[in-house]
């Protein structure tokens, strides 16, 4: 077995790296400047489009997508640890790369399921980042983590379908430049099997009866730099019956597949996350004294320290084996480690970023240190991309099929 990252790794690695600490990090401060002054809090600040066009000049664009007929080729392997560093500025490394959910789920859904057509109107400004995307498949009504509840129509009318629903926390939605919503909804509501009864059709952002009514909040963050999460309502809208993707009943399919990617890639984020936390934490604690030592003397804040870079070298053992087995036996192959990455990864990360709050004390809560973002950030994907009981649940079955 081995352990070491493969030369193009290291060389975009090392790459990556240098980007982060001349670019990246010092546009954090600048971006929220920034965004101040513009007119909408969700358009994008100028900054993010100066990262985009240096990661794009310098080829660390479009890193996540192993088509290379349409991405950089990489594998999952290749790009884990290129996505853990994204992480450590997970507002802006993953946009500025093009690497940012949900577009990055979006363009190989198109790559792997969309028609010629579709690829060219949608795909393609995707891939080049003249536009960003959403995935609106969750809705209030109904507990979407179980997808055959979904209630938004699909009704095929002629040579159009027409789209009624109500979809929240769609990401992405707020940001102007947020042009096509694949949504989820269901052709055929009364059909037999419930994961034939879904469909996924695109609708650009311009199409009347399209609303994007208000953004929903994340611990009272808007999560801008994301584009924010919007409540989206879909009031008779047409579109031509070519803007259905695959086929009638297909949707369920589709999701699944846009899913498992999308999990891993999280996880790679989180990784880095919970770096930045630790760095942020050790620094604190040997720049600030209590009671006669500094805080890094204390041996509670060492057994956090110690822990967390534990965890941090389990779980990422864990999310480079998951990523080794997708490239090799397939996305399905990888079902139970890619399940158990999403259990265990945001669960610990959540702690690790908690642990470094506490470490600043007052400042870990404070706008001044990127902690309480992150932590917020973190907590949504106990939830988000299936909840962890859902996951839970799946994986226990698959364990006890073997003793029954
Ligand atoms: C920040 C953020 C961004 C998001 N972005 C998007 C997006 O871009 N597009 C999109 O479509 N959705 C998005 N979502 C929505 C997210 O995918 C859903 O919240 C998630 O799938 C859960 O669905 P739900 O909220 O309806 O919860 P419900 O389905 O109502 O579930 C509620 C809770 O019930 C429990 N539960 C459910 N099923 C089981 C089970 N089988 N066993 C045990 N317990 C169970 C779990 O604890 C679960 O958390 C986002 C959410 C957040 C917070």
């Amino acid at each position: 077995m081995d352990f070491a990252y493969d030369a193009r790794t290291e060389e975009l690695r090392a790459k990556l790296l240098a980007f982060m600490d001349e670019h990246v990090y010092p546009a954090e401060a600048t971006a929220e400047e920034q965004r101040a002054l513009l007119t909408s809090p969700w358009d994008t600040p100028a900054v993010v489009e100066e990262l985009k066009a240096e990661a794009k000049r310098q080829g660390l664009w479009n890193l996540f997508l192993p088509d290379a007929e349409y991405g950089a080729g990489l594998t999952n392997l290749q790009y884990a640890p290129l996505a853990e560093i994204t992480g450590r500025s997970p507002h802006l490394a993953p946009t500025a790369l093009n690497c940012a959910a949900p577009d990055t789920g979006n363009m190989e859904l198109l790559a792997q399921f969309g028609d010629e057509a579709q690829k060219k109107q949608w795909l393609e400004p995707l891939l080049t980042g003249e536009i960003r995307s959403a995935f609106a498949m969750t809705e209030p009504e109904v507990a979407s983590s179980d997808a055959t509840n979904i209630e938004t129509r699909i009704r095929r009318d002629g040579d159009s379908y027409v789209v009624d629903g109500r979809k929240w926390y769609i990401s992405g939605a707020m940001n102007p430049d947020c042009r096509i919503f694949i949504v989820m909804g269901k052709t055929d509501p009364d059909g037999a099997d419930p994961r034939r009864q879904q469909s996924m059709i695109l609708v650009p952002r311009d199409t009347p009866g399209v609303e994007v009514r208000r953004a929903m909040r994340v611990y009272g963050y808007e999560d801008h730099s994301h584009g924010g999460h919007a409540e989206v309502i879909f009031d008779g809208v047409r579109v031509p019956a070519s803007h259905l993707i695959g086929e009638e009943g297909g949707g369920f399919a589709i999701a699944q597949a846009r899913l498992g990617p999308g999990r891993i890639h999280h996880c790679m984020r989180l990784i880095g996350m919970a770096e930045r936390a630790v760095e942020l934490m050790c620094r604190r604690a040997v720049s600030r004294t209590a009671f006669g030592k500094t805080i890094a003397q204390q041996g509670v804040v060492q057994n956090w320290i110690a822990d967390a870079r534990v965890t941090i070298e389990q779980l990422r053992l864990l999310v480079l084996k998951t990523a080794w087995l997708m490239d090799t036996v397939g996305n399905r192959g990888a079902h139970t480690e890619i399940q158990a990455i999403k259990i265990a990864t945001p669960r610990a990360v959540v702690d690790i970023i908690d642990k470094a709050v506490q470490a600043h004390g007052a400042g870990g809560v404070s706008q001044d240190f990127p902690l309480a973002e992150l932590w917020a950030a973190a907590r949504t994907l106990k939830l988000a991309d299936g909840p962890d009981e859902v996951h839970q649940r799946s994986l226990a079955r698959r364990e006890l099929k073997k003793y029954l």
